[in-house]
């Protein structure tokens, strides 16, 4: 049996909600089994109400720092801090890298320049397909 509904048509996005895109494209790494990543550990529980929540939550949570070596990967206070120490010599040792997985500053600049746009599901789509440009959404 078909209801009509008056007065309260809802065209289907105000009440969507967002998960983090990390979780959708990971959704191990990015959720409380990950015991080892305790950052991650709300990014499959976490409902975002709109597009720029979900941007709010990728920028806490998965940015790299702002000033950080790229040699050794610690990281710094400010920018004279970090670039008092890149040149230092005899220059710091080059380590492993220590958050491979966080938005590199391309990403970071693109996810910046995304729009809400009309349709937010386009425009989280979007936001995903910049995190995870191998298309390589599970
Ligand atoms: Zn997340
Ligand atoms: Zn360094």
């Amino acid at each position: 049996m078909q209801k009509q509904q008056k007065g309260n048509i809802s065209d289907g996005s105000a009440g969507t909600l967002f998960v983090c895109p990390f979780s959708k494209y990971d959704p191990w790494r990015y959720s409380q089994h990950n015991t080892a990543g305790m950052n991650y550990r709300g990014c499959s529980s976490c409902f975002l109400k709109d597009i720029s929540r979900v941007k709010q939550h990728l920028y806490r949570v998965h940015k790299r720092p702002d000033h950080y070596c790229e040699g050794c990967f610690e990281d710094f206070e400010t920018q004279e801090m970090l670039d008092n120490h890149t040149r230092q010599r005899p220059a710091c040792e080059v380590a492993e890298a220590r958050f491979p997985e966080k938005m590199s500053r391309d990403q970071l600049y693109s996810i910046k320049r995304r729009r809400p746009a009309r349709d937010s599901c386009e425009t989280w789509f979007i936001i995903l397909h910049d995190l995870v440009p191998f298309g390589n959404n599970a």
